[in-house]
């Protein structure tokens, strides 16, 4: 093979400024003058980022000659023409924290390569080269204990060494983030392919137990679409930190990030909330493999990078994949079906407490992610539905409709696989209607209304007489208090009074986040940003605001509250929490039918 004609080099050069220096050469530029670009965003993550404007100091070289370089947008970048080699030097600062960006300090150096590497246009469907070269001693006490976690290949390198990876083209070089680092790693193998997770961050993490858990899971989505899995080796990369939470999913790793309280310690038995989530977090990213990295929408074939690129199958892509997450764990054993059913209730909690799923349909929110979803405002709740929340609804709601349809012979697993056999595997992209197509065919009857509703109207679906079928109630109740996110409640149910509005910390006394639309705050004139300070003359407070209410009852209250500067008066009436909580049980006794039904969806 060849050597590659393009070549990256990046460097953590300068830690304490938090800047990466890249150098980049191309064998026969481009004779009219060489084009290069950064992406304004990162795929799987909709929103426009301008990475660009994280670029510092491009110059660029030939021969020895400077290269003249002149910008003709906010992300391009043309070279004056040369003979070539052409060498371009630039630093982009890295000062993003999160699984999107690129971060550098004297403790870890880590880069999405949509951060870091400028596009060479016309040149982009080529292999490429990617150096990855330690910082200066000097600059890292530690360095000699740093480690490189990436799922490039690699090409010279040793395993998790400085040195040369490859990539077979600008989107591969782009889909593999790298952590480097004092980092820990873990090893198992799933259904024969092996997987690493690489920890950066301070933890005391029981690394036997993360390896031994997440093995199950692993393989049990290799298994749903069948072997061989796509990828000859898996990589989670985990920034451990004291508060965040995140995921990203490419084609062979995934970036998360998370609380370090929530990895699993070494004296724990049981799964607790926090590890619970970060397992479903895992499985979300990992089922990408298939469901977005692989099986796309035909508009990201190939992604343009340039600008937004919308899709109303976002549904799709990621609420069947948050209805699998949790289902994940459940099949492979980590939690019992009372606590799957749970996990469930607070999913469709999160829909039923959205008074925007009347005013946004599930496909209309996947088109709008870009400004809508990325950009969610104060009055969110009122205006749009989350294609995560709701389309996770839809993909239950659909499951359980072929089940029924087909007498459990199939399900949406055999969906899956039949999106994956005629779109992922042999790489065509996703229309519009192909899901629909293929699930009906699966179904063996016409289900022209059952998307009518799921996809094209604002009605609720009737999820609780669904899954009455399968032996399961769905109950609507009130909240018991301002931590409730649904499921078994807790803690005994009583009459409770609110004013409708998410209530967050304020150093003047409780403020709103969100007004909901119907509330007795909304009714009353209070707004978003509003800071009540006091209640019936009494000092109001975040934590005390809920008790405030409970003692005050039914009666009209004199809120005071300061909007901007300006202190306010409002006179509201409270009214008892509607029943906007999804609680899920197993019936004792369920019928024959719904009880096989049950045992086929859930597992024993
Ligand atoms: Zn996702």
């Amino acid at each position: 093979m060849n050597a590659p004609r393009i070549h990256y080099r990046i460097t953590p050069v300068d830690p304490k400024l938090h800047t990466f220096e890249i150098a980049l050469t191309i064998q026969q530029p481009d004779p009219a003058g060489q084009r290069l670009s950064m992406p304004a965003w990162i795929p799987g993550s909709y929103m426009i980022r301008d990475f660009a404007r994280n670029v510092l100091s491009l110059v660029a070289e030939s021969a020895g000659e400077a290269v003249s370089v002149r910008k003709t947008d906010k992300q391009t970048w043309v070279c004056a023409p040369c003979a070539g080699p052409l060498t371009v030097r630039y630093r982009v600062y890295a000062w993003d924290l999160s699984v999107r960006g690129a971060h550098l300090d004297t403790t870890h150096a880590y880069f999405n390569g949509s951060a870091v590497f400028l596009a060479v246009e016309g040149r982009t469907d080529e292999a490429c080269a990617v150096e990855i070269a330690p910082p200066d001693a000097a600059e890292v006490a530690d360095v000699a204990a740093w480690q490189v976690a990436t799922s490039l290949p690699r090409d010279g390198a040793g395993m998790h060494g400085f040195g040369t990876y490859r990539a077979a083209d600008y989107d591969d070089l782009i889909d593999h983030p790298v952590e480097i680092g004092n980092l820990t790693f873990l090893r198992w193998e799933s259904a024969g392919v092996p997987h690493e997770m690489a920890i950066y961050g301070r933890h005391d993490a029981d690394v036997e137990r993360l390896a031994a858990d997440l093995q199950p899971i692993c393989q049990r989505h290799i298994d749903l679409f069948g072997r061989p899995a796509p990828m000859d080796y898996y990589l989670f990369l985990v920034i451990a930190v004291g508060d965040g939470y995140g995921g990203l999913e490419h084609r062979a790793s995934t970036s998360l990030m998370c609380k370090r309280d929530d990895l699993p310690r070494r004296d724990g038995q049981t799964v607790d909330k926090g590890y619970r989530d970060f397992l479903g977090l895992c499985s979300h990213e990992y089922f990408h493999t298939w469901n977005v990295k692989r099986i796309k929408p035909a508009v990201f074939l190939p992604y343009d990078l340039t600008r937004e690129v919308h899709t109303p199958l976002l549904w799709a892509f990621e609420g069947i994949t948050s209805y699998y997450d949790d289902l994940g764990l459940r099949h492979a054993g980590l939690v019992s079906s009372e606590d799957y059913l749970d996990l469930l209730a607070r999913t469709l909690t999160r829909v039923q407490r959205a008074p925007g799923r009347f005013r946004q349909t599930v496909t209309e929110s996947s088109f709008d992610a870009w400004t809508r979803f990325y950009k969610a405002d104060e009055n969110a709740p009122n205006a749009i539905i989350s294609y995560y929340t709701k389309g996770a609804q839809v993909a239950l709601a659909l499951d359980l409709t072929i089940r029924l349809a087909t007498d459990g012979a199939r399900s949406l697993d055999d969906v899956m696989r039949r999106l994956w056999a005629d779109f992922g595997a042999v790489g065509r992209g996703v229309g519009d209607n192909d899901i629909q197509a293929i699930a009906a065919e699966v179904a063996g009857r016409n289900l022209d209304a059952f998307f009518a509703q799921a996809l094209h109207s604002t009605d609720d679906l009737p999820v609780g007489e669904l899954l009455a079928e399968f032996g399961v109630e769905w109950r609507l109740r009130a909240a018991t208090g301002a931590d409730d996110m649904g499921g078994r409640a807790t803690s005994p149910k009583s009459q409770r009074w609110e004013i409708g509005a998410r209530i967050g910390d304020d150093p003047l006394g409780a403020k709103l986040l969100n007004v909901f639309e119907g509330g007795a705050a909304h009714l009353a004139g209070l707004s978003a940003g509003d800071v009540v300070i006091a209640v019936n003359g009494l000092r109001a407070t975040k934590a005390n605001l809920d008790g405030l209410l409970q003692r005050n009852g039914s009666r009209p209250c004199a809120v005071a509250a300061f909007r901007r500067d300006e202190l306010m008066t409002f006179q509201v009436t409270p009214r008892t929490a509607p029943a906007d909580t999804v609680e899920l049980r197993l019936i004792e006794a369920p019928r024959d039918e719904a009880a096989r039904r049950r045992q086929a969806w859930l597992g024993a």
